[in-house]
């Protein structure tokens, strides 16, 4: 039973990563982040028991079957919490069924919503002189009961302050009670919902005026209320709140594996990102020619690489064919861009040339420009997608003899099968970010296939590169954000400026 946190998965323990990347089987329900699920095994077995459109939530009972049936094959099983298995968490009864089936378990406490909602919205919820008590308080306790079983007036009397779980839906009958209960109209008070998520939003109000506030700012679950003298300290805007992506949703189209860093970046940032998957790059097969010029390695004077994906794959080859770098030889190397380039640094291989434009084109002129291409053995290291320009340059103008190794072929993925494909169909998103030609061709072919629903944003359309910007207005496709440099920072620098500059709203 791992407590999973409010929503930022920064905020898990180390014991609940743990057990989740050991784990055979997840347990899960909406209210723990998807995110987490990353950290589990690629063979764990994840199991949904959350609401999902179209579909009601497992019953409790169910969910106590399933634990106790998979732990009886002998796995391991984790079932994730929202915030902490045992706040309003409904932990006791899976752990009954758990007890009665004789099976041992542990509890991973986690940051429960008050805290985590109260942390990163400013909200202090104690102080020497204005509250010595926190009272955690369920608006309702099953969706199917119908009246309030707290009895919010006696808590008006024990005053402190108060964190109320669950009464969104019930808010106007809980201040009701709790005004009835002798708190007065002026008490402090404040909503946090979404809370440690990029869509976090906070409402600050007198209790008097709470209900106003919420239906003018249309707030809804999960929220914590909180209400209580110390609320009065709120801090305006937090160090998360000023996060300059806060409420940004961007779409990502790298192939699965290459996302983290751009995810990581982005998030930080307070982005929320979509994962689309639009390409599906793979390592190539052709194992008789790779082993022939690995075998003549040391015969070649440049090493030429298009992408970052070609220097990575040529590396793992590498490996395979030689367990020492000492075996790399006297070959310069040169490469696309900074992000190519970047891959030697890891060998500490110097890299001789990166072309100044990182295009296919400005490569092969920056080449032709030291020289020393004439009679010389070149290796061009490719996809399947790289253009023949750059070797026709090389042979043509440079005089170069050119042997070409792809190293991995890209294919289109299926958009529809993308993670996060559903969520991006229904409420869209402010940007979608194109870090190559084939990831921007596959959305054009594609395109159609997406169906976005009313009231969806439609996303404006960023780049990577100068290739990228070509091949999406050759689609007609507008190219709104151009990253300054072709690198992630470049990127992010030009997004930055782009929803600073008030371009929307
Ligand atoms: N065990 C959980 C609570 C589950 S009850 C915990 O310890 O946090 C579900 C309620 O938790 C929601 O109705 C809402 O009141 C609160 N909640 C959960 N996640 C939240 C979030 N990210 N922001 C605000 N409230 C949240």
């Amino acid at each position: 039973m791992v407590g999973a946190g409010p929503g930022d998965p920064g905020l898990l323990t180390l014991r609940a990563q743990t057990l989740i990347k050991e784990c055979d089987v997840l347990v899960y329900d909406h209210l723990a982040n998807r995110r987490i699920h990353d950290w589990a095994s690629a063979d764990c077995f994840l199991i949904d028991v959350g609401k999902s459109p179209g579909r009601h939530t497992v019953e409790q009972a169910e969910i106590g079957k399933i634990l106790v049936e998979k732990a009886r094959e002998g796995l391991k099983v984790v079932r994730l919490k929202g915030g902490d298995p045992f706040v309003f968490g409904r932990c006791a009864e899976e752990m009954l069924a758990l007890d009665e089936a004789q099976i041992s378990y542990e509890v991973v406490p986690g940051v429960t919503a008050a805290l985590a909602c109260a942390a990163y919205a400013g909200i202090p919820l104690s102080h020497r002189e204005y509250g010595s008590s926190i009272c955690f308080l369920t608006g309702h306790e099953d969706v199917a009961k119908e009246s309030l079983r707290v009895d919010f007036a006696k808590f008006s009397e024990v005053g402190g302050t108060l964190c109320i779980y669950m009464g969104m839906s019930k808010l106007e009958e809980i201040v009701e009670k709790l005004l009835a209960g002798g708190l007065d109209q002026g008490r402090p008070a404040a909503i946090v919902s979404n809370g440690t998520l990029p869509i976090q939003r906070k409402i600050v109000a007198p209790l008097g005026k709470l209900v106003q506030h919420v239906r003018a700012e249309n707030l809804g679950a999960p929220a914590i209320i909180f209400v209580g003298n110390s609320i009065g300290l709120t801090r305006s805007s937090t160090w998360f709140e000023q996060k300059p992506f806060l409420g940004r949703r961007i779409a990502l189209t790298r192939n699965r594996g290459q996302h983290s860093k751009m995810r990581t970046s982005l998030e930080r940032l307070g982005a929320e990102v979509l994962d689309l998957p639009l390409i599906e790059i793979q390592p190539s097969e052709d194992r008789k020619l790779i082993a022939e010029v690995f075998a003549g390695i040391a015969t070649y004077e440049w090493v030429v690489f298009t992408s970052a994906n070609g220097a990575r794959f040529f590396m793992e080859f590498f490996f395979r064919a030689y367990n020492d770098i000492r075996s790399f030889g006297p070959m310069r190397i040169a490469c696309v861009g900074e992000s190519t380039a970047e891959v030697f640094k890891k060998y500490k291989l110097d890299v001789e040339l990166i072309a100044k434009d990182s295009t296919a084109e400005s490569l092969a002129k920056d080449l032709v420009a030291t020289d020393s291409l004439d009679s010389a053995n070149i290796l061009v290291v490719t996809g399947n997608r790289n253009r023949d320009i750059l070797v026709g340059l090389l042979e043509t103008v440079g005089r170069a003899i050119v042997d070409t190794l792809p190293v991995y072929q890209t294919d289109f993925a299926d958009i529809l099968e993308a993670p996060d494909i559903e969520k991006f169909k229904k409420v869209g998103s402010d940007a979608i970010i194109f870090t190559s030609s084939s990831t921007a061709l596959s959305y054009v072919e594609q395109s159609e296939d997406i169906k976005f629903e009313k009231g969806a944003k439609k996303p404006i359309f960023c780049s990577f590169g100068s290739q990228t910007s070509k091949t999406l207005q050759e689609n007609d496709m507008e190219v709104t954000v151009k990253a300054t440099h072709p690198s992630i920072d470049g990127l992010i620098e030009a997004l930055l400026f782009y929803f600073n500059d008030s371009h929307e709203a």
